[in-house]
């Protein structure tokens, strides 16, 4: 029985879908402004993840990631630079596209956009006005909460603390709490048509629209991270609660935010308390692109996607991520033991690791270890790795049950000597592929394994650039100090080796070979 906690009855529930067998989960996408960050593939690998192990373990599942492409950020920072709105958000969903396939999250099933359900929108919006849930104010649509009888019910506020001062729109709105659903244009932005005049959805309301459409009226999981729960995730239950008079989704899970451990300010840590109670001072720590967060593109030239993925999920999803290079690289050198393991099995079974069959299926994957030392173990791992992520998919308890089971059949190839030819056996080479096949099949659930790594040689190269452009900067500083004796050296040294150096106005360029 799969457990989930729940944000919204602060407490682990037995996980039972709307309809028996299948399984709808939402998560909230990115709003595509900027390029994305390390902080936007938290998400995605998460709920990947958790698709994977729910489709092994028997459900059918979609799962729906959606696109914000209208929103104050993107008007601000196409006007900065000079381009239109539906430019700026085509080319960075582009850039979040190519990062999640450079991240191996192929199991999204659709990524609806805001800007293609402008008459949803427009629809549900006119349905919450003759509810009497929302009202028109100089063009804006706003949502009554005071009409929410359990609004603040998922935050856990009460509707006094969350009335500020309202921003710039409180003269339009009845209370300060309420929120826009339409937001009239102001001169030169990009706007539809309305019945209240022409102008733009607010982006919670984009949510309600979608899930509704693709998962239906109350489905099973919506996901986000823990700074979404208010006040994005509170109004869209507010919204779709009030329109269709039943729950919105059924689990509301959140995850932990990545925080730069290096940045002055931090707070949390790899924290041993509840995510939840850490809601304020995560958001006050969260990696952003304001905070100096590299775009993920340059983050791909220096780590292996799959040490990136080993890393997102070696902590529980709702703790928050201590973010460093060397954090990730410490994380890389376990995932390099598994990455020798896979090379001492091929040695072994003459066979590649990553074309063992393994189950698909969690009742595929039970085997009888009958009394076989290796097996028991095997069998037990197998085990606790199933019981980990079945409580709340705790992929770093998850994860540790993988170091174990690869140590065993180690320790299985150590004991019986399997490398060496004379001493191996049909029947142990059959326990020790047993092992492997149950690594595989469950090392999959997480979206790991797919594919071999790259090689340590065209690893290699990416580190021979970086040593060129090293020399190459050294060179112009030996130039600059007038030291060309030592300039020489290195340009002749390096022609010597097949390296040309070309200078150039913008500064030097390096060739190998002709
Ligand atoms: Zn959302």
């Amino acid at each position: 029985m799969i457990r989930v906690y729940n944000t919204l009855s602060k407490s682990k529930e037995p996980f039972e879908p709307v309809r028996p067998g299948k399984v709808g989960i939402y998560l909230c996408g990115p709003t595509v402004y900027k390029p994305s960050h390390i902080g936007h593939m938290v998400g995605p690998v998460i709920f990947d993840a958790i698709k994977r192990y729910l489709t092994y373990s028997g459900y059918e599942v979609t799962l729906v990631v959606n696109v914000t492409d209208v929103d104050d950020k993107l008007i601000a920072e196409s006007a900065r630079r000079s381009m239109l709105m539906s430019e700026l958000a085509a080319e960075m969903t582009r850039d979040y596209m190519n990062n999640l396939d450079a991240m191996g999250i192929d199991t999204v099933s659709h990524f609806p956009r805001a800007t293609d359900h402008i008459d949803q929108i427009i629809q549900f919006t006119a349905d919450l006005i003759q509810k009497g849930c929302a009202y028109e104010s100089d063009g804006d649509v706003y949502f009554d909460v005071s009409k929410d009888e359990d609004y603040g019910k998922l935050s856990h506020r009460t509707l006094e603390s969350m009335i500020g001062e309202g921003g710039d729109t409180a003269e339009r709105k009845r209370s300060s709490a309420d929120f826009a659903l339409w937001k009239s244009a102001k001169p030169g932005e990009p706007s539809w048509s309305s019945p209240w005049g022409p102008g733009r959805p607010g982006w919670h309301i984009e949510c309600s629209v979608m899930s509704s459409r693709l998962l239906g009226e109350t489905f099973d999981i919506h996901g986000g991270g823990l700074d979404l729960v208010f006040p994005h995730h509170e109004n869209e239950i507010a919204q779709s609660e009030c329109r269709f008079g039943k729950p919105m989704a059924r689990y509301w899970l959140h995850n932990g935010l990545m925080q730069a451990s290096d940045e002055v300010g931090k707070v949390g840590g790899r924290a041993t308390r509840p995510a939840e109670d850490d809601l304020q001072s995560q958001s006050a720590g969260k990696i952003s692109k304001s905070k100096g967060a590299s775009a993920f593109s340059e983050m791909l030239k220096e780590f292996e996607p799959e040490n990136i993925r080993f890393f997102l999920l070696s902590s529980h999803y709702r703790r928050p991520i201590d973010f460093s290079s060397e954090r990730i690289r410490e994380v890389g050198t376990g995932l390099e033991s598994f990455y020798r393991f896979f090379k001492r099995y091929q040695r072994v079974t003459g066979r590649s690791f990553y074309e063992v069959a393994a189950a698909t299926r969690r009742e595929e994957g039970d085997f009888d270890p009958e009394s076989d030392a290796v097996l028991v173990e095997v069998s037990e791992r197998r085990k606790r790795f199933l019981a980990a992520m079945d409580d709340d998919f705790n992929t770093g308890g998850a994860i540790a049950e993988l170091f174990e089971l690869m140590r065993r059949l180690n320790r299985q190839i150590d004991d019986e000597k399997l490398e060496e030819p004379n001493r191996q056996s049909a029947e142990r080479i059959a326990v020790l592929r047993q092992g492997a096949a149950t690594l595989r099949e469950i090392g999959l659930t997480l979206g790991l394994f797919r594919n071999p790594p790259k090689e340590a040689e065209a690893r290699g190269d990416e580190l021979a650039g970086k040593l060129l452009d090293l020399l190459v900067e050294i060179r112009t500083e030996a130039r600059k100090a007038k030291n060309f004796a030592m300039a020489d050296k290195i340009r002749s040294s390096l022609a010597e080796l097949g390296v040309t150096l070309e200078d150039r106005p913008g500064g030097t360029e390096w060739t190998i070979g002709k």
